[in-house]
């Protein structure tokens, strides 16, 4: 049977609303932290440890210069840097371990990819991902973790009304360091260096051989020479959009 081509195009045009009416738009929440009641500025910095390895450059500099940074760890990344955990644990007023799911799958309830990854697809593997990645933390030793960012920093807004629902608050940010590791030394500086007080600044632990972890020290140690102050997420006041945090 052949439809007359005004019919398949009114189907057409129903089937594209039906999956867009599926797939609510992603959002990328952004989160800020309480400025300081006086003095330079306060900033927030947060570090993603999806997998690989650990960038002893960043690492090594933190703990040198006594700069706190919340580290948001997947259970991928903490099986396989045993080091890297024994040294942010045994310096437990730097580093605050936070929650980037079990196997850095983006939390995102409807199946699509986001950056080349794919969503976990459906809110049961949602909720996989955020649980056990708060079980990867626990079985380190670590307090229950209070925050989560969910790899590649997209949500739907489903899926974060169920990260709440857990008793999460969820990690935006409002400066977007590195670029996803991807960007050059000079840029990532650059921007680092540029936070103003309130900010959260995200950027990578993760990726030793990349050109980024040398800008991420360089723009840190120009905050420090600045005299701004480090907090992490739990010593401050964080607030998102997007129903994040309230
Ligand atoms: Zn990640």
């Amino acid at each position: 049977m052949r439809l007359p081509q005004k019919r398949l195009c009114v189907i057409a045009m129903s089937v594209a609303l039906i999956s867009s009416a599926r797939a609510a738009p992603l959002v990328e929440p952004t989160l800020h932290i309480k400025p300081a009641a006086s003095g330079t500025g306060r900033v927030a910095l947060t570090l993603d440890a999806c997998g690989g390895k650990t960038d002893t450059r960043i690492l090594s500099a933190l703990v040198e210069n006594r700069i706190p940074a919340t580290i948001f760890v997947t259970g991928i990344w903490l099986k396989r840097n045993a080091a890297a955990v024994a040294i942010m644990q045994a310096h437990p007023d730097l580093f605050e371990l936070e929650n980037h799911g079990g196997r850095h799958v983006p939390a995102v309830d409807t199946p699509q990819k986001i950056y080349g990854i794919n969503s976990a697809g459906s809110p049961e593997a949602v909720l996989a991902e955020v649980e056990s990645g708060a079980a990867a933390l626990a079985r380190t030793g670590e307090p229950a973790p209070k925050w989560f960012r969910g790899a590649t920093a997209e949500y739907s807004p489903s899926a974060i009304a169920m990260i709440r629902k857990l008793g999460f608050k969820i990690a935006g940010f409002s400066v977007n360091g590195d670029g996803g590791s991807l960007l050059g030394a000079k840029e990532t500086t650059r921007r680092i260096a540029a936070a103003k007080d309130g900010d959260v600044i995200i950027a990578h632990i993760n990726q030793p051989t990349h050109a980024a972890g040398e800008g991420v020290v360089q723009g840190l140690l120009a905050l420090k020479d600045k005299g701004m102050t480090f907090v992490r997420l739990d010593d401050a006041d964080g607030t998102g959009n997007h129903g994040t945090t309230e």
